[in-house]
This record gives C-alpha cells, structure tokens and sequence, in this order.
C-alpha cells in the first residue's frame, strides 16, 4: 500500500516561524552571515540558577517518568505564582504542566473541540493556532482586525462573528505577532460578550512579564466574575526566563479540563522532561531578577525598532505594550520589482529580504493578513541595527 498522509494532515501548514528559522540556520551552517529577525526566542541564555537545579534534579534522581500532568510541586508553584500576580487562586489539581505553550494550545483544542465546531481568532493571530484548531475538525473563524485600532478585537467586531456553532474565543494578549496589548477595561467587553453568549476561551498569556513601561497587564480571568469557570489560561517558561529549548509550559482551567488534558498527556505524550520541571520550580521560585534584567534590554531594543520603523519611508507599526515583535506594514512597498523581482505579497518580499540581504524575519500571510512582515527583536542590538540598515536599502531598491 503506497504511504498516504492523513486528509488532516495533508491539510496542515508547517509553522511559518520556525520554517524560517530552520532556513536562517541553515545558511548559517553554510557560512552565510545572516540577520535573524524570523523567530521568536529569547537571545540570552537561561539563568545560571536555573540551569543549575537541573543538574541537582539530576544528581538527585529525578530522572524517571512523573505524573503526566506534571508533579504536584511544580503545579503548586504555578497556582501560587498566578496568585501572587494576578490574585485569583486556583488548586494544583487545575495545572496541567506540558511540554510547552504550543502543546498546551493543542491540549485545550483537542480536549474542547469537536468536529465543526467555531473558533474565533482575531487576526493577526500566532501561526499555529489556526492549525491547531483545524487538527481537531473544528473552524477557525478568522476576524481581521485593524491597525488603526492596534490590531485588536473589539465588542462589535466580536459579536458579529459568533453563530450558534461558536465554541471558543482565542486570544493572545501581549500579542504575537503584532505587541499589542488589551487593557482590562477592552478585556472586559469581550467578557461581557463571552458570558453573554456562554462560550469559552483560550487566553494565551505566554508574554504576560514581557510588558513594557506605562503598559498594564491583566489576566483574562480576572476581568470579570466567574471568567476562570470558562477559561483556559496557558503560560510557561520559555519566553520569560529564556527557556524555550526546556519544553515546559502550562494550563490553568477548569478542574474537568484539567483532568481530560492529564488523560491526553497520558496517553499521548507522558510527562513533560522531569528535569525541565525540576528547572521550572527554580525559575518560578527563584530570584526574579533576571527576569526584569532582560526586559531592560529588550525595552532598548524596542525604542531602537521604533525609532527605525519612523525613519524608513512607507512603513509603519502598531504600538508594542508587550512581547518581542514588531508587526510591520509593508502594503505601500508591495507590487513593484525589487533588483528587477517582481514582489506582490509578503511571502514574496520576506523570500526576497533573505535572499538580497541575508535578514529573516517572517511573512504577514503566515498570520493571516497580507501586507506586513514581522521583525522579532529578541536578538543583539548589533544584528538589529545591521538588519534594519538591509531592510531599508532593500525598500530603497
Ligand atoms: N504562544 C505564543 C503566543 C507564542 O509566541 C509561543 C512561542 N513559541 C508559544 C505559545 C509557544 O511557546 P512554547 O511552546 O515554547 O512554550
Ligand atoms: N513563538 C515563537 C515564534 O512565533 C517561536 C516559534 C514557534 O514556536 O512558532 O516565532
């Protein structure tokens, strides 16, 4: 019988973001200098407390299978960290511990959907969640949000899009891939219309310590009462404490939700790397000075992209409150040649970015809209300014 891939696999789009970022190592290995602007992750390395509870979780054995959800001291910090942040409190038993904020993506889908069933995402969205929803069987409903409004959903344009086959609302605040943030107050409209309409929400807050000065986060659940019954928060390590090769992030929800993810990891992934969670405690526990160490930095690197972006004719950016992109419109430099390349869209001109100038970044299509390229400044202020110099003699061209 000939190897015939799944229709729902067939179906899937590879990530975007890490397609790129795969490209970008490659001619890096083949000794191209290149400008890596593509993915998303933190360019210092883990904190030196971190990393040494791994090696003690080790020499202390902890190197077995553990309980699928996570061990119970890990899920215990967890629920106090959120408490102490964002004071609402939640048991251990409602943490799931996964290998990471994209599994947790998958876990809350695969756990709530069901074939056919409505999910909107406000676009720009991260490139896997509407993969994600799709594995399941379920739609995602696409709303397209403006830049004037800094890309995000508001009440109306929210209502508009839920029918009788709406399950879920996602959402994604500090935002990848634009910056932009919910204030309590917005998060608090789209609340309203979530319990006025009875659905549930993903509320995707892996950048929740990546804010940026005179800008406030609020944690979905908090925004009204009763929010944490119909919501799945989900978090991590990765982005806050330069952990992404740990594989460890989470779910706070609803005690049944919890439960169901914890069957799934049984059955399908087993218990995220004892070491990494070993690792978790230390980061969540540990001193947290870090954590404000490198938000210093990128706060200089953001000002840096900012001030660049003004300068640049016909480009333009929402405001950042918060991760490490800056969603960049392109729409005016679009449809005319470039070097003699014809570009029309933004896959074209990113394609074309790289091979002119050697910069990665990633193409506004892969978050579903057209007519912007997204620049991560989670790297050197060297290769920054190196890769905006490219960038501009490249729109110049
Ligand atoms: N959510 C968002 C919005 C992200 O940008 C990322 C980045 N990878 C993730 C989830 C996944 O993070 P991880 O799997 O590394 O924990
Ligand atoms: N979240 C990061 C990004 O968007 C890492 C890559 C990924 O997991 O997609 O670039």
């Amino acid at each position: 019988m000939p190897v015939t891939i799944s229709r729902v696999i067939q179906a899937l789009e590879p990530s975007a973001t890490i397609a790129m970022s795969t490209k970008a190592k490659e001619l890096k290995a083949a000794g191209k200098t290149v400008y890596d602007l593509s993915v998303g992750e933190p360019d210092f390395t883990t904190p030196k407390h971190i990393c040494q509870a791994a090696v003690e979780a080790m020499e202390a054995g902890h190197t077995h299978y553990t309980a699928a959800s996570g061990i119970p001291e890990l899920k215990r910090s967890v629920a106090q960290q959120y408490q102490q942040q964002h004071g609402l409190e939640y048991a251990p038993s409602q943490v799931v511990v996964s290998n990471g904020a994209k599994h947790s993506v998958h876990n809350v889908c695969a756990v709530l959907l069901d074939p056919g069933d409505e999910v909107i995402i406000p676009a720009p969205y991260w490139v896997s969640y509407a993969e994600l929803v799709k594995l399941t069987g379920a739609i995602p409903v696409i709303v397209q949000t403006r830049q004037e409004d800094n890309f995000k959903l508001n009440a109306e344009q929210f209502r508009a899009a839920i029918t009788d086959k709406t399950k879920m609302l996602l959402l994604c605040s500090p935002s990848n891939p634009t910056g932009s943030m919910y204030s309590p107050e917005e998060l608090g409209e789209l609340a309203d219309v979530v319990i006025e309409h009875d659905l549930l929400v993903l509320a995707d807050e892996i950048y929740d310590r990546l804010v940026y000065p005179g800008h406030k986060f609020a944690s979905f659940p908090t925004v009204r009462p009763g929010l944490a019954e119909r919501t799945a928060v989900i978090n991590g390590v990765s982005k806050t404490y330069a952990m992404t090769g740990w594989r460890i992030g989470w779910t706070l929800s609803p005690v049944g939700m919890a439960k169901a993810m914890g069957s799934l990891q049984s059955q399908e992934t087993s218990n995220p790397c004892s070491i990494s969670q070993y690792a978790a405690i230390a980061a969540i526990e540990g001193p947290q000075q870090c954590v404000d160490e490198m938000l210093v930095e990128f706060t200089k690197r953001r000002e840096f992209v900012i001030r660049r972006i003004g300068q640049i004719p016909g480009i333009s950016c929402a405001e950042m409150g918060g991760a490490f992109y800056a969603y960049i419109n392109i729409a005016e430099h679009l449809g005319r040649p470039y070097n003699g390349t014809q570009i029309d869209n933004s896959h074209q001109w990113c394609m074309e970015l790289l091979a002119q100038q050697n910069v990665a970044t990633v193409m506004g299509s892969a978050f579903g809209t057209e007519g912007y390229f997204r620049a991560a400044f989670a790297t050197s202020m060297e290769t920054l300014e190196a890769a905006f110099d490219r960038i501009e003699e490249f729109l110049a061209g």
